[in-house]
């Protein structure tokens, strides 16, 4: 199959992390590995469909992450605007200021 005649559907899941910076890996990891196994089963009868295994991580709270929350829904955004846009997130700008999604503009 010609690769123009092919998509890469992501999606994403926010995860609430504990406070001590060694538990983490053990929350994330078991976590991932749901994500793979789910994704894969899911469509592991049609050859059509083919699972990549990848997981991206976007840390909240590092300075290069790019996210907000949309001031009107609160909903977790991010803004096109900016460097480092994650499209694992609504999409959001500046209106007077202030972040707002796509959807609540
Ligand atoms: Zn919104």
């Amino acid at each position: 199959m010609d690769e123009k005649r092919k998509v890469l559907l992501t999606t994403s899941i926010i995860v609430d992390l504990p406070e001590n910076d060694d538990d983490v890996f053990e929350r994330v990891e078991p976590i991932c590995e749901k994500l793979r196994t789910v994704v894969e089963s899911l469509f592991n009868d049609d050859e059509s469909v083919q699972a990549t295994g990848v997981i991206a991580y976007d840390w909240f709270g590092e300075p290069t992450t790019n996210v907000g929350r949309c001031t009107r829904c609160n909903e977790w955004v991010t803004n096109r605007e900016k460097p480092h846009e994650l499209r694992g997130l609504s999409s959001a700008t500046l209106v007077d200021g202030k972040l707002v999604c796509d959807q609540c503009r």
